[in-house]
């Protein structure tokens, strides 16, 4: 099937990009023939679809996530629910995004999921923008031009892609004022350095690495005790530490704090990832006192940093599963909290219809949420692993063939039942029988 939709995608490409691909191939041929090279019009003609063959494979299109990495940002972190798209497909032509419907006046699009989003965390208002980068530069700006705000140095950390929290605070004309160590940050720290022109302190949660060892932090509720707003960007999003969503909270979680009771401790705004632990579609929420997200509202950059209707209509859809308390309609806490037994079933299940059982094991593997949370926790996992006579090839063929991206382990392929989908398992089932066809040892 994967087969049948690149070939299709070859065949369905704009003419512009086949004209660019034959151009390409001619190109080269041109070169090599220059350089005294005999080849054939079957060859050109060969390489020219090979080429072809490269750029539909570019473009963007569905992969199946086989590493274990939960929420793996290079292939569009949280998987999307049934609920979620069609919320996202039902938006896609005119809605009340900002239109009061009773009266028929001028509304906000933050009154949507923004509201909802707040509510299912215990916030008083909230407001979404497009990625937690820009909730956090909205609300710098907002609240910290021209003023100070107080970090710890054991906090000032690049999260990812070259988003550093000194450089975005130096963009949005803070002051960074840097109190404590590395490793350790007391309250009398903080206490030492705020004064009438300090905007807020600022905590950025160590979503991608961790500190071990002679440490000591500040909590948000000792902060909270200061005269100043406390902000938090709490990454990962993990809605609420008791997990009211799930049976009970699972155990690699433990170290993740809730966003509910990061508000209860005393912040007065936190800021978060919706395609993280949240399991929703890009966004950054803002939640947090009515005045301050009102002052967020207000600022012009908001505007520029505003999402569309589908991705509001999609968080939309993700909140109302919170407010359910259903997790059902989130795939991430799906496959998170998916039963051992259970991905046992489905990796037998994959083997006894299509593969032959000398080549393919099932075996014990450590999944991870990833999205930069809970760095050093692992979710207990399984995978199916294949023998291959080359791992590297096998891997790349898994890739372009099968849009499969798994993982190399003790000169095998190893595919983790846990980030593929459920939905999914006849395609992980044929692929691998094709790299144990093409792959024999
Ligand atoms: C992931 C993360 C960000 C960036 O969030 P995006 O939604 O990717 O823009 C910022 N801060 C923290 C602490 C994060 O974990």
């Amino acid at each position: 099937m994967a087969h049948l939709q690149r070939a299709s995608n070859v065949a369905a490409l704009p003419h512009d990009l086949l004209t660019a691909a034959a151009r390409t191939t001619i190109d080269e041929a041109r070169k090599r023939i220059e350089q005294g090279a005999l080849l054939e019009r079957s060859e050109i003609l060969e390489q020219a679809e090979i080429t072809a063959n490269a750029v539909a494979g570019r473009l963007l299109q569905p992969m199946i996530n086989a590493t274990g990495i939960l929420l793996h940002t290079n292939l569009g972190r949280a998987p999307l629910g049934t609920s979620t798209i069609d919320a996202i497909i039902h938006a896609s032509g005119s809605t009340n995004l900002e239109y009061i419907i009773e009266t028929g006046q001028r509304g906000s699009r933050h009154d949507h999921a923004g509201h909802l989003l707040a509510l299912a965390c215990g916030a008083e208002a909230g407001m979404i923008v497009n990625n937690n980068a820009a909730a956090v530069v909205l609300v710098l700006a907002t609240l910290a031009r021209g003023k100070e705000v107080v970090v710890s140095r054991g906090e000032l950390v690049e999260i990812g892609g070259g988003f550093r929290v000194p450089e975005i605070l130096a963009e949005t004309s803070a002051q960074l004022i840097e109190v404590g160590t590395t490793n350790r940050t007391r309250l009398r720290d903080y206490e030492k350095v705020i004064n009438d022109n300090t905007a807020m302190t600022l905590k950025v949660h160590a979503s991608n690495y961790r500190m071990v060892g002679f440490t000591e932090a500040t909590s948000v509720a000792e902060l909270a005790t200061l005269s100043v707003p406390v902000v938090v960007d709490a990454g990962s999003g993990l809605l609420d530490r008791d997990t009211p969503w799930l049976a009970q909270p699972p155990s690699w979680l433990a170290d993740e704090p809730g966003i509910r009771q990061t508000l209860d401790d005393g912040a007065s705004i936190v800021t978060f990832s919706g395609d993280k632990l949240l399991g929703g579609p890009q966004s950054g929420i803002i939640v947090g006192t009515r005045v301050l997200i009102e002052r967020c509202k207000q600022h012009p950059l908001a505007r520029a940093l505003r999402c569309d209707k589908t991705t509001i209509a999609g968080l939309q859809a993700v909140a109302i599963a919170y407010l359910d308390r259903d997790a059902s309609q989130i795939p991430l806490w799906q496959r998170a909290t998916a039963e051992m037994s259970e991905l046992r079933a489905r990796g037998n299940a994959i083997i006894n219809t299509t593969l032959s059982l000398d080549r393919v094991a099932v075996v014990d593997h450590e999944a991870a949420a990833g999205g930069g949370s809970l760095p050093g926790h692992t979710i207990p996992s399984l995978a199916l692993a294949v023998v291959v006579s080359d791992v590297t090839s096998a891997l790349r063929h898994l890739r372009t063939r099968h849009h499969i991206v798994a993982i190399a382990r003790d000169g095998r392929v190893l595919c983790d039942l846990r980030s593929v989908g459920p939905g999914e398992d006849a395609l992980i089932g044929a692929a691998l029988a094709d790299l144990i066809a093409t792959f024999a040892p």
